[in-house]
């Protein structure tokens, strides 16, 4: 149990901050987005509603047959054995009869088309027998069968899609079904980020297959991040490597917060660098370092760069994804006014030994499937530490183990939260 309470203020706190509690005070503090842009329907994919969609017409706009067969008023339908109805014309799809039909007669109906006037019921034709001009229909049949009514599936001004409502296939299909072309949705936000460290070398400036100098590495977090941004569904602005000192990061936060409504940067937030990136914020903005009960992903930086909402991730490779979906996902989700944006967690069968210290919750790489017995297992990727990107791009999903939690047997039922509903893909 953590007996002091973590403090948003401090700026070195001691006490580890639960990742609910984190993500409770990141909802508190963020802005929900009040930019909104009309486009049409074919441009609105992924895209998130501005504001409630309400049908302007009836779906059926008329009562039509739902089968293949004969329309005919219910009177028709015999009490008992057969009845010869007159057959006295065709209803198509798109070309209805424009005649009355009485108790008596039978009109040839295909499906979509409008049911005749004085018909109520739809006899599949399979139930008929026809000798023309008559059609025998038997005691058997039920009033008012294979009809599909006027608003049946959507009424004149019902709320088809709400506002917060992300954008899929089935929603563009069915705003072109109700004739709406056009659609106003929430702005895409701009997100600046970049990464920070003496010792990163840029690919920009680097030939492939030659040397690093010793103590240099491939800046990978730039990539990662572009990547989870563009599947995030944001505009994203690459501001490129930040070096280690407090006038770089402060100029180019002040840059980030000029252009950006989110900016991300990822390193210098553990202890030893904390001091040059928390004097690059002084007067820039009001950011807290937190100390999460995580793993990896410990420590986090929060906060406001003027009014841009700013996420400082830390270095570690894993440590980014993994802060990434539990953090910064869901706030861009968050901001754009959706209404379920954290990462969905669904039980699975474990079927891989797991160690952990206990205090923190990890959140370990797994490889899940469904496997001949129609179960959701998953195994580990092996080992986990968080500079292994490799454990991260063998892996499709996390699996999250419990603060309390010291390890996990094969059999034993875990949480896991698969990338691909993570990266929204
Ligand atoms: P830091 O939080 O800045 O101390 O970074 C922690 C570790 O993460 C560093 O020692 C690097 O090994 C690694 N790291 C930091 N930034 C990057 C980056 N942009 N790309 C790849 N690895 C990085
Ligand atoms: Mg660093």
């Amino acid at each position: 149990m953590i007996d002091k309470q973590p403090s948003c203020d401090d700026v070195f706190e001691p006490a580890l901050l639960p990742v609910a509690e984190a993500q409770k005070r990141l909802f508190a503090a963020l802005p929900r987005t009040n930019q909104f842009e009309t486009k049409t329907i074919d441009q609105a994919l992924g895209r998130v509603l501005a504001g409630d969609v309400v049908s302007p017409i009836n779906v059926p706009s008329q009562t039509n047959s739902a089968m293949d067969g004969y329309a005919i008023n219910a009177g028709s339908i015999p009490p008992s054995g057969e009845r010869a109805l007159s057959l006295i014309g065709t209803a198509w799809a798109g070309q209805p009869y424009a005649g009355q039909v009485r108790i008596g007669e039978v009109v040839r109906i295909f499906t979509g088309a409008v049911m005749p006037q004085g018909t109520d019921t739809v006899v599949i034709q399979e139930h008929v027998r026809v000798e023309e001009p008559y059609v025998y229909i038997d005691s058997a049949e039920l009033v008012g069968k294979n009809v599909r009514h006027t608003g049946e599936d959507i009424e004149s001004g019902q709320v088809v899609l709400k506002k917060g409502h992300q954008m899929q296939a089935a929603d563009i299909g069915m705003l072109a079904s109700l004739g709406i072309s056009q659609v106003s949705l929430v702005k895409r936000l701009k997100v600046a980020f970049f990464t920070t460290g003496d010792e990163l070398v840029s690919l920009d400036e680097h030939v492939q297959g030659a040397v690093l100098a010793p103590g240099m590495l491939f800046d990978s977090n730039r990539y990662t991040l572009a990547a989870l941004l563009e599947r995030a569904g944001v505009d994203a602005i690459d501001i490129g490597i930040v070096r280690d000192s407090e006038e770089e990061t402060r100029n180019a936060l002040l840059h980030a917060s000029n252009v950006a409504d989110l900016i991300i940067t990822s390193g210098g937030v553990s202890a030893g660098d904390a001091d040059y990136v928390t004097r690059a914020f002084h007067d820039l903005g009001a950011v807290s370092f937190w100390k999460l009960a995580m793993r990896p992903g410990r420590p986090l930086a929060f906060g406001f760069i003027k009014d841009s909402a700013f996420f400082g991730l830390p270095g570690n490779p894993v440590a980014v994804m993994v802060t990434f979906l539990e953090f910064v996902q869901p706030a861009i989700k968050y901001m754009y006014g959706m209404h379920s944006v954290l990462p969905m967690a669904i039980p699975a069968i474990c079927q891989s030994k797991l160690k952990k210290s206990p205090g923190r919750v990890e959140y370990q790489r797994g490889v899940m499937h469904v496997n001949d017995g129609g179960q959701l297992v998953v195994e580990s990727t092996g080992k986990q530490g968080a500079g292994r990107l490799s454990s991260m791009s063998n892996a499709n999903c996390l699996i999250i183990i419990d603060a309390d939690c010291s390890q996990v047997q094969p059999g034993d039922v875990v949480k896991i939260q698969p990338f691909h509903g993570l990266l929204g893909g």
